[in-house]
């Protein structure tokens, strides 16, 4: 029973002038007292003539109340009941329910307010659609899941805090009308009022704001920011987001790490009574080569396998790139013809030009299978390619994958970015469980590329954001080979899910400008972007670092939940809708003139539904 997951009154006595005790905590121990609870009803049952049972609910839990059945109380009408606690008759017990040994009885009833009857049952066990949810969020909210994951997001907030403030960090608030954040994310914008035709931009981040707090001398500072960016809506995405926000001066990525850490875990121990081992490290390149992506998931196992050697000198045209990258999906050889066909078609959308299968099968009598290392039974593989492979290829497949009878072996053979890439979406795609089920499994992940694809110029992109450090000893490969240069950045990623990243900053002009130039960002466009960051760090720029972490992607997995909105109070629809209020919705025409604005649409079937009146 979710009742029983929560401690039922953490902040201790909830005692007020209209009631003496929560719903959720009275015991047998409480026996012969007189109390009085105050809740919402949450279901009534007639025992009778005389006498109906009710259960009392409120945020800590529910209590069946003994009442006469001619008080005419119904379904989430707000009442107080004052009586006795008495234990439960033999046999009535319920032993799901954490005061499923007593019952209040004696009551008088109070209603403190009638209720429409609720547009869906407030009970885990009946799941409405999501827009209706919405709609009622307020009703929603009563549920035991919802009072859960917002309370266990309340003590990671709080266990962050806790632990921010005890390694000496302190917390300052940022703007959040602001000049755009150079995050590459699509922004808000806001009209000014003072200044028709300028707009101020919602934070991405306070990237920009923090970095100037080091030069103003806050040394180590944090936030839980509130963040926005326009972007599609996903799982693990809304427009509005929090983020445990950090910088720190005359520190180091372990520095920083090693502080992110320390909140991190207190907020995991915080949330589910464990705390989870230190946060193990992998290289990007690791990450890229072992899972094909820089967000592994380390609940499973399924590690890529590289066969470039083995067909370098290949006649198979179709394992003729650059680099040869293998899957083993076990048990995957019993897949219908069209579940593979589906995976060639989701390795095509990832970018590959092919992607080659082969059901492991037991090797035939002819002898053409090959083994698999001494005293195993011989295997063979079932393709269409089969027939192509010379022995020594097939052997290899075999052996370097570790196939077993009744496997699907998977292979791209492409650049090692995509042949990587693409397995790694199969990979996840085929082995990951939801998000928020199994083990957590932190992982930082550290070294990536200081550029990562180039713009529509042919410039190379920043990996992470141009203020980003280059490892030193890269410094003189960004005349020559730009994009071998590793920069000072890591992500902290957990099942599969990018929690948070950061990087150490660049805090000297002449480092800023070259990166700039790679970038082709010229002096002018410096000047007019980022012209305040660039003048504030010819007033002593400490070294300084940072990072920023999800607190709602961190909140739904320790919750179990697989989106986001499930730890968000008010969160929007993947249109972007809010069903509550109906935003966005247009605005009256003396405000657009007050604001010097005139509309082009949208049409109007296109305006999210308006709210319930
Ligand atoms: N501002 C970055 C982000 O929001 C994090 C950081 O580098 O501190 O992703």
């Amino acid at each position: 029973m979710t009742t029983n997951s929560a401690p039922a009154d953490p902040a201790g006595n909830q005692t007020t002038a209209l009631r003496t005790h929560l719903c959720g905590v009275l015991r047998a121990t409480d026996e012969g007292a007189r109390v009085t609870v105050c809740g919402w009803v949450a279901r009534r049952r007639e025992h009778g003539e005389h006498l109906a049972f009710l259960d009392l609910r409120d945020h800590s839990g529910v209590i069946q109340c003994v009442i006469d059945n001619k008080v005419d109380v119904r379904s989430e009408w707000v009442i107080a009941i004052t009586g006795t606690v008495r234990r439960r008759p033999a046999g009535t017990v319920n032993p799901g329910l954490a005061t499923g040994e007593v019952e209040v009885g004696e009551c008088t009833v109070e209603v403190l307010n009638e209720a429409d009857a609720p547009p869906f049952s407030v009970d885990d066990r009946d799941e409405s659609d999501e827009p209706v949810r919405l709609r009622y969020r307020y009703v929603d909210l009563r549920r035991p899941r919802m009072q859960r994951n917002l309370r266990l997001r309340a003590r990671v907030n709080a266990a962050i805090r806790s632990a921010m403030d005890r390694q000496g960090f302190c917390e300052v608030e940022t703007p959040l009308l602001w000049a755009p954040t150079p995050e590459g994310s699509r922004e808000f914008s806001v009209p000014s009022r003072l200044h028709h035709g300028s707009f101020y931009a919602l934070p991405q981040s306070p990237q920009l704001a923090k970095q100037l707090l080091m030069v103003g001398g806050f040394d180590r500072y944090y936030q839980i920011a509130r963040c926005l960016r326009d972007e599609d809506l996903r799982a693990d995405r809304q427009f509005e987001f929090s983020q445990l926000d950090m910088e720190m001066s005359f520190a180091s990525q372990d520095d920083v790490m090693a502080c992110v850490s320390e909140g991190v875990l207190d907020a995991a121990e915080a949330a589910t009574g464990e705390r989870p081992p230190p946060i193990t490290r992998m290289t990007w390149a690791d990450a890229l080569n072992r899972f094909g992506t820089d967000k592994p998931d380390l609940r499973f196992e399924m590690e890529l396998v590289d066969l470039s050697t083995e067909f370098a000198h290949t006649e198979v045209r179709a394992f003729s790139g650059s680099h040869v990258k293998a899957l083993r999906v076990p048990e995957g050889g019993s897949f219908s013809r069209s579940r593979i066909d589906s995976l060639v078609e989701q390795a095509k959308r990832a970018g590959a030009a092919g992607l080659a299968w082969f059901r492991v099968t037991a090797g035939d009598a002819a002898g053409d299978a090959a083994g698999t290392g001494a005293g195993t039974q011989p295997l063979g593989l079932d393709s269409p390619l089969d027939r192509f492979l010379s022995e020594t290829e097939r052997a290899a497949v075999l052996e370097k994958t570790g196939a077993k009878e009744g496997d699907l072996l998977l292979a791209v053979s492409d650049t090692h970015r995509i042949a990587c890439s693409v397995l790694g979406t199969l990979r996840a795609t085929l082995g990951s469980p939801p998000v928020g089920q199994g083990p957590h499994h932190y992982v930082w992940v550290v070294d990536f590329p200081m550029f990562d694809g180039v713009d529509a110029a042919g410039n190379p992109q920043a990996a992470h954001h141009p203020f980003t450090m280059p490892y030193a000893e890269d410094l003189p490969l960004l005349d020559t080979d730009p994009f071998a240069v590793r920069s000072q950045a890591y992500d902290l990623v957990l099942n599969g899910w990018e929690l948070g990243s950061g990087s150490v900053r660049i805090h000297r002009r002449d480092i800023q400008s070259r990166i700039f130039a790679t970038l082709g960002i010229t002096s002018e466009e410096a000047e007019s972007r980022f012209g305040f960051l660039l003048n504030a760090f010819r007033y002593g720029a400490p070294p300084h670092a940072g990072f920023a972490y999800g607190i709602d992607r961190l909140a739904a997995i320790l919750a179990g939940e697989e989106n986001i909105r499930e730890v968000i109070a008010y969160p929007k629809t993947q249109s972007g809708a809010d069903p509550l209020t109906g935003a966005p919705s247009p605005l009256p025409a003396r405000a657009l003139v007050e604001l010097g604005i005139r509309t082009v649409g949208p049409p109007p079937d296109t305006r999210p539904a308006p709210p319930p009146t």
